[in-house]
């Protein structure tokens, strides 16, 4: 048997939370589970305004309504990311202006960012690779200096933190993700964190479809009606249950997760000593969430071939994204620009299997793999 590269996990209570929410007769969006799961994010994290949405992906298409963005306006971002961070910003028909990774660590490169701010830039987006912070406090400030709107993909960032703060609580907005393959999952489903809250008001009416029906769920207004454009985000309540039943064992689940990184870590770090890969590196200001581990190989070359070494040694091992500035789609619009970081962290790097229920004997075995790959 192969060992699976990702293997959704039930931490207890999520069926039970479903038949529950069924039970009560309101297994549709804004229940009494995703108000648990609102207050839990506020309580743990301090996040005050929260939005369970249908995916990460609809959290920042929700942030984007929110912006007002013009056609034409300018958003920065890393290539070096999921489509989903881009994608929402098209459909506003906004312009991107992709960012190269550092040297070090496949987080957007900060000081080179101001270069590609123009006098139409508007947002500046950043994204937590592996749940390690970006630079907050430099990112902030840029976003300040040049007005723009700072948001977070915290798509991998959850109870990760920067300076002693969780991720998430930085950005004008941050966006969560709860697909299968996080940390915390209902399968699909996401949730978008507000933190200036000159958003606030109107996110309530785009999340509910246009309406008041939110202000009118809590008697501040007698009637229910159309008073803005609107989207339909909310997740369904059983789908708000199953995360639910996830976020009361976060606790287990992340010193879980970490153990199996620490474990991974201590399996291979002779190999990075000797200079034959790179390891996830750890910058004084970030903690380490246990959302991944990745190798870095010499080249593609070694990359793919231990990809197939490790693949015909029954470890499903898995390279991550292809850079967007050079993606089909996208490459027409490029500048041309060469992102030379994006495009090695894409040849280079290399995951490995990274679930709840890994045990740490598997992982040792896994080590054992990727050491073979040298001395055979
Ligand atoms: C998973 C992921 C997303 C999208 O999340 P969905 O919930 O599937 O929409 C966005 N950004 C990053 C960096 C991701 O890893």
């Amino acid at each position: 048997m192969k060992i699976p590269f990702n293997k959704p996990y039930f931490a207890g209570k999520e069926v039970q939370h479903i038949v529950n929410a069924a039970y009560w007769g309101h297994i549709s969006g804004n229940g009494v589970y995703t108000q648990q799961c609102h207050a839990f994010f506020g309580e743990k994290y301090g996040f005050k305004n929260c939005f369970l949405t249908t995916s990460c992906t609809d959290a920042f298409e929700m942030a984007v309504m929110l912006m007002e963005l013009q056609s034409g306006d300018e958003v920065i971002m890393p290539s070096f990311t999921f489509v989903s961070t881009a994608n929402p910003f098209l459909l506003k028909g906004a312009k991107i202006r992709f960012a190269d990774s550092m040297d070090e660590h496949p987080n957007i490169d900060l000081d080179h960012v101001e270069e590609l701010i123009t006098d139409r830039t508007r947002v500046l987006v950043v994204m937590h690779y592996g749940g390690v912070a970006v630079d907050m406090d430099r990112a902030a400030a840029l976003a300040r200096r040049h007005n723009l709107v700072l948001i977070e993909d915290t798509a991998h960032a959850i109870d990760a933190y920067y300076k002693g703060k969780p991720l998430g609580s930085f950005g004008d907005f941050a966006a969560f993700s709860f697909h299968e393959t996080k940390n915390i999952s209902a399968g699909e489903g996401g949730m978008l964190v507000i933190n200036n809250e000159k958003f606030v008001d109107r996110a309530e009416i785009i999340w509910e479809k246009g309406t008041n029906r939110a202000a009118f769920s809590r008697g501040e207004v007698d009637k229910y009606q159309w008073v803005d454009v609107g989207a339909s985000f909310l997740p369904s309540d059983l789908i708000a249950g199953v995360l639910f039943a996830q976020l009361e064992n976060i606790k287990d689940i992340q010193r879980k997760r970490v153990a199996i990184w620490e474990r991974y870590h201590a399996g291979l770090k002779h190999l990075e000593a000797k200079g034959l890969l790179g390891l996830p590196r750890l910058p004084d200001y970030a903690t380490n969430n246990g959302h991944l581990f990745y190798l870095l190989l010499e080249d593609k070359k070694q990359r793919n071939e231990m990809l197939t070494f490790l693949n015909s040694n029954r470890v499903h091992a898995v390279f991550h994204y292809l850079p967007l500035h050079s993606s089909p789609f996208f490459s027409p619009q490029h500048s041309g620009r060469e992102l030379h970081n994006a495009n090695r962290f894409s040849d280079t790097l290399l995951r490995l299997p990274f679930f709840y229920e890994l045990p740490l004997e598997l992982v040792d075995m896994i080590c054992e793999q990727v050491e073979k790959f040298y001395f055979s």
